[in-house]
């Protein structure tokens, strides 16, 4: 996930063929990345969001990809990976993330900076106008990362692949880290809608480490799934965020 501390708004003309005016854009910029090309003519309402208009005509819809879903958890806003039906392969090209944000898996920002972004851009939603994080948006962040460390997305044969290929686990046995893998990806997959409660904290706010799965594959990459403290499951970004709202691994 992408920390958007000081994200920016800038100005800027894209060519137009008259070559008389060039239309003037406002897009938002974070750690060297263009997140949208231009705040105010995005449709903030739609589901998902495309943050990344086509330059020509700058119609929602017209150009493939620069889809994210814009959710909400505590007190941050998360721009997620829309999760589809990876059989679709015109849904897959259609909803691809942000090209900006594929390494990254996803982006977020605290509420107050959004909250001011929605006073001086009306067209940008209120805060709290936000949809829940769902557990689907959790999991889209999730397998982003797996492809970013792994190359690998499925969700229909992850744990397969994840029992072929992983080498070692650092904190537990792989055993065990492939069976809370298991059990995590059923508590997404049981209720994909549910809203998720909790808040996006850093991994040392729970004083433990998540987990790090090698898995063989060029450069024996390492993704960080979950932090365990004692019985508790929590679902990690990255090594360094995790939503700190234990995963009720018990119940349905
Ligand atoms: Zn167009």
């Amino acid at each position: 996930m992408l920390c958007c501390n000081d994200p920016q708004f800038e100005v800027w003309h894209s060519d137009s063929n008259s070559g008389l005016r060039q239309p003037k854009h406002v897009r938002l910029m974070a750690d060297g990345v263009e997140l949208c090309n231009d705040v105010q003519l995005v449709e903030w309402q739609a589901n998902p969001v495309q943050v990344r208009l086509c330059p020509e005509c700058w119609v929602s819809g017209c150009a493939s990809g620069g889809y994210v879903d814009v959710t909400r958890l505590g007190d941050r806003v998360l721009w997620c990976p829309v999760i589809f039906d990876e059989v679709d392969d015109f849904a897959r090209h259609r909803y691809r993330l942000l090209d900006a944000l594929l390494e990254h898996g996803g982006a977020f920002f605290s509420s107050t900076l959004w909250e001011q972004w929605h006073k001086k851009f009306n067209i940008i939603p209120a805060f709290e106008a936000l949809p829940q994080m769902r557990r689907r948006n959790a999991m889209a962040v999730w397998l982003a990362e797996l492809r970013n460390a792994c190359g690998f997305f499925s969700t229909d044969f992850l744990l397969d692949r994840l029992n072929e290929q992983s080498i070692c686990s650092m904190r537990s046995s792989l055993e065990s880290a492939l069976d809370v893998l298991t059990r995590i990806n059923h508590w997404f997959g049981e209720a994909l809608d549910r809203p998720i409660e909790g808040s996006l904290v850093r991994s040392s706010a729970l004083k433990a480490q998540p987990e790090e799965i090698y898995v063989e594959t060029e450069g024996t990459p390492a993704w960080t799934p979950y932090l365990q403290r004692g019985e508790e499951i929590f679902v990690a970004f990255g090594p360094d965020w995790v939503i700190d709202r234990a995963v009720p691994l018990d119940e349905s």
